[in-house]
């Protein structure tokens, strides 16, 4: 894996696509700064090796032209503080006035770009957008796993500029060593837990795990879809109709391939959609008419959680059950517990995929798993076995 640590920066201009699309609010203030801590290490790195850096990002969805509520100078003072020192920003990303800031730069110099989504070619992938982005810099470095899946001129295209002189920053290389010590060098038994809403969205990633896993687990809402493909009554569960035979083409894999499959064996279950609705605990494929499933049951926890305090290597994407309402957060609770627990006797835990990690930051537990992902899409992708545009261009 060419990393930063493989550049010879001494001297350089440094121009490394970082993710600090962050959440703003109303008063476009940064409400959680995680993306720009993350991008520190590899900034600081630069600096340290008596380079300058020019940042690159996006920030949120503007349509294709300047728009002041997209501005990336609204980070500025979080960036400056984080790295407690001055930040050049500037207004654009690649007309002269700019240029003239980045031939400027001298080794210890932080420069900040404007929105790349400001420009309607940073999506389409535009070369001679990208040629100009390179024509910034002398060394790349993309450190923004969360859209190494897209093919644009800043995370894919600008690579092929910088021949030799191009690496990952510390977040991406964390990112893809997690992922492959689960996929590639997994300490056995490797257990996949997977949950939320769709089947459908999980297809590939069940598909590519199959082929890993000794043992997948089942949970949320995806899980009745499995339990109604195998005759089971589900109420007024959460089901996909046209998923039902992919579910049993899955168990089918599954256990040709000999993996052990654990789907719940009771539900906590509401008489509507609704914190306060009416509950109850059913066996699972027992759920009687006017009834829905919105949590994994108490016996169901423990033979989840045993199969978890077994597992040496744990890959976790998806909540039990509607976490969000407090009714019916215990199931995600315990889980999110279990895997802690195994992973102060040694497992290794990777989470992953936006709503377990809001679940892990929810419960704070963040400190107690092996890693979180930052990247929910990007993440999914390389789970899927996809090649991610942005390391391919890395690597290549
Ligand atoms: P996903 O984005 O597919 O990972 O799904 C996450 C969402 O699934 C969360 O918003 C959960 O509330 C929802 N979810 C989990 N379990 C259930 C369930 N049993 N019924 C309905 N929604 C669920």
């Amino acid at each position: 894996m060419r990393t930063i640590d493989n550049l010879a920066i001494a001297g350089k201009r440094v121009i490394m696509r970082v993710d600090f699309n962050v959440p703003l609010n109303d008063e476009l203030k940064v409400t959680d700064d995680t993306r720009i801590r993350g991008a520190l290490a590899s900034i600081n790195k630069i600096l340290a090796s008596g380079g300058s850096v020019i940042l690159m990002s996006h920030l949120g969805r503007p349509k294709d032209s300047y728009d002041e509520k997209f501005s990336l100078i609204h980070i500025l003072p979080n960036l400056e503080k984080l790295l407690d020192k001055k930040v050049i920003f500037a207004n654009d990303c690649i007309s002269p006035e700019t240029v003239s800031l980045a031939k400027n730069l001298k080794p210890g110099d932080v420069m900040l770009l404007e929105n790349l989504r400001f420009y309607k070619e940073e999506k389409a992938g535009d070369r001679d957008f990208a040629g100009k982005l390179a024509m910034l810099a002398d060394l790349y470095v993309n450190d923004a796993f969360g859209t190494a899946h897209r093919a644009h001129a800043s995370t894919s295209i600008i690579a092929d500029f910088f021949p030799g002189k191009k690496a990952f920053g510390y977040l991406i290389q964390n990112e893809l060593k997690s992922m492959n010590r689960v996929l590639e060098t997994p300490a056995k038994p490797l257990t996949a837990i997977m949950g939320g809403a769709k089947v459908s969205d999980k297809i590939l990633i069940l598909e590519n795990l199959l082929d890993k896993v000794d043992n997948l687990i089942i949970g949320g809402g995806m899980a009745y879809t499995f339990i109604k493909a195998r005759g089971g009554d589900i109420g007024s569960s959460l089901v996909e109709e046209d998923k039902l035979d992919t579910a049993i083409k899955i168990l089918s894999a599954a256990s040709k391939k000999n993996v052990n499959v654990y789907l719940p064996e009771d539900d906590v279950l509401a008489d509507a959609f609704d914190n306060n609705a009416n509950k109850n605990v059913a066996v699972s494929g027992e759920t009687p008419g006017g009834w829905m499933g919105l949590d994994i049951g108490p016996k169901t926890i423990k033979s989840f959680s045993d199969v978890i305090m077994a597992s040496k290597t744990i890959l976790w994407n998806g909540p039990m059950g509607v976490f969000e309402m407090s009714s019916f957060q215990e199931g995600t609770i315990q889980i999110a517990k279990a895997i802690a627990k195994a992973t102060s006797k040694g497992a290794f835990s990777l989470i992953g995929g936006g709503d377990s990690v809001a679940a892990i930051n929810k419960y704070d537990l963040k400190e107690k798993v092996s890693y979180v992902s930052t990247g929910g899409g990007a993440m999914l992708e390389y789970m899927e076995g996809k090649v991610l545009p942005g390391i391919k261009a890395i690597n290549n």
